[in-house]
């Protein structure tokens, strides 16, 4: 069987690994100089791991609680930041940083380096005094910033990051937080997901090499205004739809049953000129009758690959017979 090589293999290619290595909780973990990441999740980066994982909740295969809240580059969704302090009065970056003094008798305040004389005695740059004791008649101040641009003193700096990809800058102000998340897998959901869907994915494939434009899980309104989901919908030009879901569990267990009326059910309610049931292997007697009172055909084969083979020649034979009509 040739390779299907679109995105939503993908999604099942990670459905298969989840299954295969029976991965139940996805936990996002950081890694130096890389950043945040879901190892269980085999592919390229945090974006492309949060799409798939989030793919997984909407579809009720997972459940999920938040993590870790880490930054966000709102304008390129990068999660990784050099942080920079800079002035709290005109932003400058060009800031530096000393242990300073201030002068309580003339309100000045300057870096230690500015008062301290050779001899060790402390006297104020501004009026010249020298200064006493701490607490008396200055006071120390542990951490003073000094902006390079503006010239001001301040004692405390403002950070702001500066994105790793897009140099774009955020702050306090215009910050964005990124919530990651924990997931807890359901492994019986992840099965149940690969069987329906493996088929579907082959079939849908094989559509389309045929040349035969089909959607996959497309919705039609009804004549009640629901929207109904099909499985596969194929359309031609004129717009004449054929609805096609696919039933591959073993037969006559209620989930095949359930399956079939839900067929039936979705096709009363639409126009469509072909609806078509597939059936691997085979449904029995009575649901058989249940889908030809409805004006379903039931398509039975043995395998996918007979199926395909089935379908494309029903499909195009009703194309035909539609287009000479109309
Ligand atoms: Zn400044
Ligand atoms: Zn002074
Ligand atoms: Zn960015």
């Amino acid at each position: 069987m040739n390779r299907i090589t679109n995105h939503r293999k993908t999604f099942l290619d990670i459905l298969i690994e989840l299954k295969e290595n029976q991965i139940t909780s996805i936990v996002p973990t950081f890694r130096p100089l890389v950043g945040y990441l879901y190892n269980d999740i085999s592919v390229e980066n945090l974006e492309s791991q949060i799409n798939i994982l989030e793919e997984l909740y909407r579809l009720g295969i997972c459940y999920r609680e938040i993590k870790v809240s880490t930054l966000q580059c709102e304008i390129c969704q990068c999660n990784e930041f050099i942080p920079h302090l800079s002035c709290s009065l005109c932003s400058s970056t060009q800031i530096i940083k000393h242990t300073g003094i201030k002068h309580d008798i003339c309100g000045t305040t300057n870096f230690k380096d500015k008062y301290l004389r050779f001899n060790g005695d402390l006297i104020c740059p501004k009026c010249n005094l020298k200064l006493n004791a701490v607490g008396v008649d200055y006071s120390v101040i542990e951490t003073l910033y000094k902006c390079l641009r503006c010239k001001s003193f301040v004692s405390e700096g403002r950070w702001i990051n500066r994105c790793r990809r897009c140099m774009n800058t955020t702050s306090k102000n215009n910050i964005q937080l990124l919530e990651l998340f924990g997931y807890v897998v359901d492994l019986d959901k992840v099965t149940e997901f690969i069987q329906s869907h493996d088929l579907l994915l082959y079939v849908d494939y094989a559509l389309k090499k045929a040349n035969i434009k089909s959607t996959l899980k497309h919705s039609i309104k009804g004549i009640s205004k629901l929207d109904h989901t099909f499985s596969i919908v194929v359309s031609n030009n004129s717009s004449h739809n054929i609805v096609i879901d696919i039933i591959n569990f073993e037969n006559n267990s209620d989930m095949t049953k359930f399956n079939v009326l839900n067929f039936v059910t979705k096709c009363s309610d639409i126009k469509a000129i072909q609806k078509i049931l597939i059936s691997i292997p085979s449904l029995n007697e009575e649901l058989r009758t249940l889908c030809f009172n409805h004006g379903i055909t039931v398509l039975m084969a043995k395998d996918k690959e007979e199926a395909v083979f089935e379908l494309i020649k029903m499909i195009s034979n009703v194309f035909m017979v539609n287009l000479h009509e109309s």
